[in-house]
């Protein structure tokens, strides 16, 4: 199954895309997280790419293409894709339909994670992850039940993306809207687009997108 997760910054796609990588099996492709581990790594397209990321703009069409070109054909995504961050602009799209074509797979759905600007400013801002196994918090709707200390792993040290700044967050949402959300007429077009509640409780978004895939 590939499955592509759109909807703005905030919206909780890798919220849900972490869970349906548990239910499902699926593999969860973050072009968000391969970019931080490229920048962190100080490789070629990490330098090119940590000024982009900080004034919330995107990075090359031609580069992210080639980066889940790449990664598509790595054995463990025979179980399926959850496809988190990508693709955002119709470039992307354009692209990633003639790569699976050639690769031989398919695209079972989009589904659109509907929100609200207004919330997406105090989402973003407020949240943060441990720096051990990764589990995500956020300072007013989910602390961990012992302050400092995660409930997953035990672990005390925590950290925050340095684009989660008002500032940043207000860029990139005006990216989202100018860049990304064409495609939803895009998908709408190719009736494979579906969409959830993205204000809702995180538990109900999910069994809104476990309805859909059933
Ligand atoms: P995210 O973790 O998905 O919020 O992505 C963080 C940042 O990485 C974005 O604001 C962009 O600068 C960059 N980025 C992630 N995915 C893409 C993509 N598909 N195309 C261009 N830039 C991207």
């Amino acid at each position: 199954m590939i499955l592509i997760l759109l909807g703005a910054p905030g919206a909780g796609k890798g919220t849900q895309a972490q869970r349906l990588q548990a239910s499902h099996g699926l593999i969860q492709l973050s072009t968000g997280d391969m970019l931080r581990a490229a920048v962190a790594a100080g490789t070629e397209i990490g330098l090119q790419a940590k000024s982009v990321m900080e004034r919330g703009e995107l990075v090359s069409d031609d580069i992210m293409t080639r980066i889940i070109s790449e990664r598509l054909d790595q054995p463990d995504c025979e179980k399926g894709v959850i496809l988190d961050g990508f693709p955002r602009t119709e470039a992307q799209a354009d692209a990633l339909d003639s790569m699976l074509s050639d690769k031989k797979m398919a695209l079972n759905a989009v589904i659109e994670m509907k929100t609200d600007d207004g919330v997406l400013v105090e989402r973003v801002t407020g949240r943060y992850t441990c720096a051990k196994c990764g589990a995500g918090y956020h300072d007013s709707f989910l602390k961990p039940a012992k302050e400092g200390v995660c409930d997953k792993c035990g672990g005390g040290e925590f950290s925050r993306r340095s684009d989660d700044t008002a500032e940043t967050v207000k860029s990139r949402l005006q990216t989202y809207h100018n860049q990304t959300a064409p495609l939803l007429p895009y998908y709408k077009d190719k009736g494979i687009l579906k969409q959830v509640d993205g204000m809702a409780e995180i538990d109900e978004v999910t069994r809104q997108i476990e309805a859909l895939l059933s």
